[in-house]
C-alpha cells in the first residue's frame, strides 16, 4: 500500500554519487490494449538516455534492465499506473500499484522523483478505523478496499475486574475511580499515536469501533480536529477479525463517500445550468480538455463511450470525423472514449473524481466537468 510515511522516505534520501532511477507508466490495459506501455517506456528510456552523459547512463544499466524485466513480468498485478523507484548500488528498490493513471515520467537523478506520488497521495481517500476498549487500541488504515493494520497499543498496567464481595461500597468506588484513572491514561495514549498519525499520513476519516463508554471517553479527549472527521462509530469487540474490520469500514466509509459524491453531482449541476465554471455532458467536456480548461473531470464509473482520437495531438471527439480540427492530423476509432479522456485530464495536472452511482449524473450525460476559468 501506498503510504505517506514511505514517500516521506524517499523524498528525505539525500544525494551522493549514485543515482536513481524514477519511472512512472501508465499501464492502464483499456489505454493500452496491446501492452503499449512497454513501447512507450523504450521510447522514454532513448530519450532520457540521448540527454545524459555516456557515464551517468552507464552507472544506470542495472536499474534500467530490472525495470524493463519488471514491466515484462509484472502485467498480471497491473491496475492503471505503475510506480518504480530504484537505486541498484545504493540498494533501494520500490514498486508501486496504484489504480488511479498516472502521466509517464522517466526521471534519472541522484535523489528519487516523489512529486506524482504525492500527488497520487493527496487522490486518495484515507480512512482510519480506531478499535478501542478499557485495555487496548487497534489502529487501521484503508484507502481504496485495501487496508493494513497499523499499531495494537495496550496500557499493560490496568488492575484487574473488581473481584466480587468483601468490598464495602466506599472501597468499591474508590477502586473503580482507580481504573477510571488508568483507562482515562489508555485512552489518553491512544489519541497521542491518532494525533501522530493524522499529522503523518493526512487521513481524511476516522471510524470508531468498541464499546460504548470507550467510544464516548475518546470521542471526549479528541481534539476537535480530529473529532470532524469521525464519521461513524460501531459497536465491535476489540478483538474483532481483521476481514470484519475492513467490511464494516467500507461499507460505512461507503456510505460516506456515496454522500460525498451526491455533493459534487448537485454541485456540478446547479454550476453547470447557472453556466458558472462548470459543464456538463460529453461535448462540451471534451472541447474543455482540448482548451486545458478543465480543473476536475467528473465521470461516472460505468460510463462507456466510443468516438475519434487524434493520433497527432491526441484531440478526442464522439464525432466520426477523419481528420482533426485542430492539427489536421489522422484520427483513429477508440472503443473506450473516458479512459483517454481521464488519462488526458492527469497529464495535464487535473483532479479526476470518479462517481459509483448517480441517476442525476447519468440523465446529464454521465460526464461533466468543473472549469478553472
Ligand atoms: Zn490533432
Amino acid at each position: 500500500m501506498l503510504t505517506y510515511s514511505e514517500v516521506k522516505e524517499l523524498s528525505a534520501i539525500s544525494g551522493d554519487e549514485n543515482y536513481f532511477v524514477s519511472l512512472y507508466l501508465n499501464v492502464n490495459p483499456v489505454t493500452n490494449p496491446k501492452g503499449d506501455y512497454l513501447i512507450h517506456f523504450k521510447n522514454m528510456l532513448k530519450q532520457t538516455l540521448d540527454n545524459l552523459d555516456k557515464k551517468t547512463g552507464k552507472s544506470v544499466k542495472e536499474d534500467l534492465e530490472r525495470i524493463e524485466a519488471f514491466i515484462k513480468d509484472n502485467k498480471r498485478g497491473f491496475k492503471k499506473g505503475v510506480s518504480v523507484i530504484s537505486s541498484a548500488p545504493r540498494g533501494i528498490w520500490k514498486d508501486f500499484h496504484v489504480s488511479l493513471p498516472v502521466k509517464n515520467e522517466l526521471v534519472i537523478d541522484s535523489t528519487p522523483y516523489v512529486k506524482p506520488l504525492l500527488a497520487l497521495l493527496d487522490n486518495y481517500q484515507r480512512c482510519m478505523v480506531l478499535l478501542v476498549d478499557k485495555e487496548t487500541a487497534r489502529v487501521f488504515i484503508i484507502q481504496l478496499g485495501e487496508m493494513q493494520e497499523y499499531i495494537e497499543l495496550s496500557t499493560p498496567d490496568i488492575p484487574g475486574k473488581h473481584k466480587k464481595g468483601g468490598w464495602f461500597s466506599l472501597q468499591q468506588k474508590r477502586f473503580e475511580r482507580h481504573i477510571d484513572y488508568h483507562v482515562s491514561l489508555h485512552i489518553r495514549d491512544v489519541v497521542k499515536v491518532l494525533d501522530d498519525f493524522f499529522q503523518k499520513e493526512a487521513i481524511n476519516s476516522l471510524i470508531i469501533g468498541g464499546p460504548e463508554e470507550a467510544i464516548v471517553k475518546t470521542k471526549d479527549i479528541l481534539p476537535k480536529a480530529i473529532c470532524k472527521k469521525v464519521i461513524a462509530t460501531f459497536h465491535a469487540e476489540i478483538m474483532m477479525p481483521e476481514k470484519d474490520v475492513l467490511e464494516k469500514a467500507l461499507e460505512i466509509a461507503g456510505e460516506a463517500e456515496k454522500k460525498k459524491e451526491a455533493d459534487t453531482v448537485s454541485e456540478l449541476i446547479t454550476k453547470a445550468m447557472k453556466k458558472d465554471m462548470a459543464v456538463i455532458g460529453l461535448e462540451d467536456v471534451l472541447d474543455n480538455l482540448q482548451a486545458g480548461k478543465v480543473m476536475m473531470l467528473v465521470f461516472l464509473k460505468d460510463l462507456r463511450t466510443g468516438g475519434s482520437r487524434c493520433l497527432n495531438c491526441d484531440f478526442l471527439t464522439v464525432k466520426s470525423v477523419k481528420t482533426c480540427p485542430y492539427c489536421e492530423g489522422e484520427l483513429e476509432e477508440v472503443r473506450f472514449l473516458i479512459d483517454f479522456a481521464a488519462q488526458k485530464a492527469v497529464e495535464q495536472g487535473m483532479q479526476i473524481e470518479v462517481i459509483t452511482e448517480s441517476d442525476e449524473l447519468a440523465r446529464a450525460g454521465g460526464i461533466g466537468a468543473f472549469l478553472r476559468y
